[in-house]
């Protein structure tokens, strides 16, 4: 029968996904992470199949009462968390936090300052996505080469003259931290709002090897909740300017969002525990690893970016692979072994080298969660020179890379609750 047919091979494929991804692969891609096993339980609840329109406790659906106190403890959880005051959760991913900030911030035809592309910028940030959605301007600001880094003179100059809306920082190719208390009054003094889009460095920012944007004069914090803050996938806004805040927050539901995905509420409340426990131990493990997985590359003769800086200040490392076939076809021969990273414009690409860009990006932060320290770094930078270099067999290697994940199953610096007691009919995870 067809059907008995199709329904094998959703299985199956849900099966081979677990398999190759959770337990054989070494995943290096910089913007994912893994639940722990408690988040992920708590994952699959009723709240997935709820609506929940408007706020806590103001809502246009009866049946939530519990959806509005998870969703406030889970803000209260993450204000607490941030240092922040307000909190929104219901973006469900950061591209639409981003979306309600801008959308308040400025209208069509208005202009916004973003970081230059070479720093990093998020494709929300320009106008080939969100920001071109909302027919904002964006105008890139000047590069500093020899800092990999916003030119914080010349950024200066550009904030007086162009009189921006806002100014977007933060970034996807992330390795250093871009210069937010240094351009925060410049923003202010032009009557500008200041975004900080801490994506990829939520995790590394709640565990302190971050500085705290909102410290630095950042009207609003957006993030993603999966990156190197291993929670759900989502999104999140923060502030602690009231009047800015409501007005973002009047507006996500119904411009951005009609459900919110309620499910994300209890699994992003519990990781929010976890990095209240653990968050400062994981953050300083992960740019440990990261320096070591980066020098460790650099001694066997990889052409890591960054080294008149130390190479990296967050979970990435990035790595020019001209010389080894390119970053699609590095990161193509490097998946074959179960190691799995992803082509990157470097700062020096034209924008056009998308396709066969000359570098890869390796984030450090799931293996870290899995308990990978920088013995472990040492062994990835190896087995990637047998690849890339050495030409060594791909199947052996493989058998290397399985051998070395199957040593590290277990998600770390998480919080642990025996569920059994309530005879759970929770569906476990097939493999
Ligand atoms: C990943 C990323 C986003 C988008 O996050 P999603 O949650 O995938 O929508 C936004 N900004 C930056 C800087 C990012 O790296």
């Amino acid at each position: 029968m067809d059907v008995q047919k199709d329904l094998e091979k959703v299985i199956e494929l849900t099966r081979e996904q677990n398999k190759w991804r959770r337990v054989e692969a070494i995943n290096l891609i910089a913007s994912e992470n893994v639940m722990s096993p408690l988040a992920e339980s708590l994952y699959m609840s009723d709240f997935m199949s709820r609506y929940a329109e408007g706020k806590p406790y103001k809502r246009f659906y009866q049946g939530t009462k519990y959806v509005d106190e998870i969703e406030v403890l889970a803000m209260n959880l993450m204000n607490e968390i941030t240092g922040s005051k307000f909190s929104d959760l219901r973006p469900t991913s950061g591209t639409l936090a981003n979306a309600a900030v801008f959308r308040i911030l400025a209208e069509p035809g208005d202009k916004a300052l973003i970081a230059p592309v070479q720093a990093g910028a998020h494709v929300s940030h320009t106008k080939f996505g969100t920001l071109g959605a909302l027919g904002i301007e964006h105008i890139e600001m000047p590069y500093d080469k020899e800092n990999m880094n916003v030119d914080v003179d010349k950024a200066v100059k550009m904030i007086e003259e162009v009189k921006p809306k806002f100014v977007v920082l933060g970034g996807s190719l992330y390795l250093f931290p871009h210069p937010t208390k240094e351009l925060a009054p410049h923003v202010h003094s032009v009557g500008a709002k200041l975004v900080y889009d801490a994506a990829h460095v939520y995790g590394l920012m709640v565990g302190k090897v971050w500085s705290n944007p909102l410290d630095e004069g950042a009207d609003f914090l957006n993030v993603s909740t999966h990156k190197t803050f291993p929670g759900p996938q989502g999104g999140a806004i923060f502030s602690n300017d009231e009047n800015e805040f409501k007005k973002v927050s009047r507006t996500i539901f119904p411009w951005f969002v009609s459900n919110h995905h309620l499910h994300r509420l209890p699994s992003t409340a519990i990781t929010a525990l976890e990095m209240k426990v653990h968050g400062q131990e994981y953050a300083a493990q992960i740019v440990r690893n990261s320096k070591a997985l980066a020098e460790s590359l650099a001694s066997l003769g990889f052409n890591v970016i960054g080294e008149h800086l130390g190479y990296t200040k967050s979970h990435q490392v990035a790595v020019d692979v001209r010389k080894l076939g390119g970053g699609t076809f590095v990161a193509k021969t490097l998946e074959s072994a179960n190691i799995i990273v992803n082509k990157n414009l470097l700062p020096y690409d034209p924008p056009e080298a998308v396709n066969d860009p000359s570098g890869i990006r390796i984030g450090v932060q799931e293996m870290t969660r899995y308990g990978m320290k920088e013995g472990e770094m040492e062994e990835i930078a190896t087995l990637m020179k047998q690849i890339l270099m050495e030409k060594k067999d791909i199947q052996e290697i493989k058998r290397k890379v399985i051998e070395l994940r199957s040593r590290f199953l277990e998600v770390k610096f998480a919080l642990n609750y025996d569920l059994s007691k309530y005879n759970s009919k929770v569906i476990p995870m097939i493999m």
